[in-house]
C-alpha cells in the first residue's frame, strides 16, 4: 500500500529485548552509580543548562577536550549522536550505491544494516574458529572488493577477543582505503589504535560514552580521524544532532574521566573472577574477553537463558546467530549481581546432571 524507499524491505529493525530484569547484564552497560564526584558535577551542570537555547553548534567545547587529552585538533574530532550515528555516518561518507564495506563476522550486528541504509553492500570476512580475526583475511577482502571501507571492531563485539596492534596496523598498511576500528569496549582493552593515528591518515578510531563512562542513556559517541575525512562526515550529520544536555553530561564526565578509573579496574577484575567461575563449570567454554562482557558456549544454551529469565536475570542469547552457535553474552554487573549470575548458571547445571 506505501511505496517505501527501495531497498528497505531487506532491513530487519534492530531488536533487542527489553525485560524488566531484576539483574540486567544484557546491555553491555557500565553497573551501578557513578562515582559520586561525577554524580555531583552533572547533577550541577545540567540544572544550570539553559534549554531554551540550541546545543553549541560547532560541539568546540567537548571536541576541544578530547582533542587536548590526544595532542590532536578539535578538527580531527568528529561528535556523534553515540557512535552508533557515527558508525552510520561513516557508511553514508564512504558507501554509496555499488560500493562495498568490509565488516567482520561475526560482529556488531548493526554494522551490515548501517552498509545497506547507505545502500552499499557489506562484505563479511569470517573470523577464525577461535573467533580471532585475520588481518591478511580482512585485507585480501578490501583490496578484492575494492572495498571503500573497512569497519573493525576491537575488542570485538559479542565475541570479546582483542585484535592485537600489529595486526591493526598490518590491515592499515595493507589496505587503501579508509579503516574504522571501533573502540566502543577500549577503555576495557587497555590497547587503542590512537597510537598508530599520526602514521596512517587512512585510520578512523570511534568511541562511545556509552559503556566505560556509562552515558548510555544520553546517547554520545565520537570519532576522531584526519580532517579531510572529519570535514566529509559532518556533511552528512543534521545540524545540532547531539542535544545540549547530553553534550553538557560528557563534557562533565570526560573532565572526570580519572574518577573512572577504579571502576574499570574492578569490572577487568570481576570479569576474570567470572570467567573464572564459568569457565570451571562443565559443559561451558568462556572465551578470552578483552571487554566488559563474556561471551560462553554450551549445548544447553537456550534453556539456560529461560531458567536465568526465571530468576529475573538478563543476558543476551546468540545461540541462533550464524556463528555463534551455542552462544551467549554476559555482561559484568556489579560484584553482587555477577555472584547471583554464576550461582543461577551452577543451580541450571547442578539441576541437569545431578552428582
Ligand atoms: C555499544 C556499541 C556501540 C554503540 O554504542 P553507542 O551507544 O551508540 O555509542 C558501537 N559499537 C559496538 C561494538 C558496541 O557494542
Amino acid at each position: 500500500m506505501f511505496r517505501f524507499r527501495e531497498g528497505l524491505e531487506i532491513l530487519k529493525g534492530y531488536r533487542a529485548e527489553e525485560g524488566a530484569w531484576r539483574i540486567k547484564l544484557d546491555a553491555n552497560e557500565r553497573a551501578g552509580r557513578f562515582p559520586a564526584a561525577v554524580e555531583e558535577a552533572l547533577r550541577a551542570r545540567l540544572a544550570a543548562l539553559a534549554l531554551n537555547r540550541y546545543p553549541e553548534m560547532s560541539q568546540q567545547r567537548l571536541k576541544g577536550k578530547i582533542a587536548a587529552g590526544l595532542g590532536l585538533k578539535p578538527e580531527n574530532v568528529v561528535i556523534g549522536n553515540g557512535s552508533s550515528e557515527l558508525l552510520a555516518a561513516l557508511c553514508h561518507t564512504f558507501g554509496g550505491a555499488g560500493r562495498k564495506i568490509v565488516v567482520p563476522s561475526p560482529s556488531f550486528s548493526m554494522y551490515p544494516v548501517y552498509c545497506q541504509l547507505a545502500d552499499s553492500q557489506p562484505v563479511r570476512v569470517a573470523l577464525e574458529d577461535d573467533f580471532t580475526l585475520a588481518p591478511d583475511k580482512v585485507a585480501a577482502a578490501a583490496q578484492d572488493g575494492p572495498a571503500s571501507l573497512v569497519l573493525v571492531c576491537n575488542p570485538n563485539n559479542p565475541t570479546g577477543g582483542l585484535t592485537p596492534a600489529a595486526a591493526i596496523e598490518q590491515i592499515l598498511r595493507d589496505v587503501d582505503c579508509p579503516v574504522a576500528v571501533d573502540e566502543a569496549y577500549g577503555e576495557f582493552s587497555g590497547q587503542s589504535a590512537l597510537d598508530l593515528m599520526a602514521k596512517y591518515p587512512r585510520l578512523i578510531v570511534v568511541r562511545t560514552f556509552s559503556k566505560a563512562y556509562g552515558l548510555a542513556g544520553a546517547r554520545v559517541g565520537y570519532a576522531v580521524m584526519a580532517e579531510e575525512i572529519a570535514r566529509a562526515v559532518e556533511k552528512v550529520l543534521l545540524p545540532y544532532h547531539v542535544n545540549a544536555l547530553s553534550l553538557a553530561a560528557a563534557e562533565t564526565v570526560f573532565d572526570l574521566a580519572g574518577e573512572f578509573g577504579p571502576g574499570l579496574a574492578e569490572t577487568v577484575a570481576e570479569r576474570e573472577r567470572l570467567a573464572a567461575g564459568l569457565g570451571g563449570i562443565r559443559g561451558v567454554t568462556v572465551f578470552p574477553s578483552a571487554t566488559n562482557f563474556l561471551l560462553f558456549r554450551t549445548a544447553p544454551a537456550a534453556e539456560l537463558v529461560q531458567e536465568l529469565a526465571a530468576k529475573g536475570i538478563g543476558i543476551r542469547d546468540f545461540s541462533r546467530t550464524p556463528g555463534l552457535a551455542g552462544c551467549l553474552r554476559v555482561t559484568i554487573g556489579t560484584s553482587a549481581e555477577n555472584a547471583a549470575f554464576l550461582a543461577a548458571v551452577r543451580d541450571f547445571f547442578q539441576g541437569r546432571c545431578p552428582s
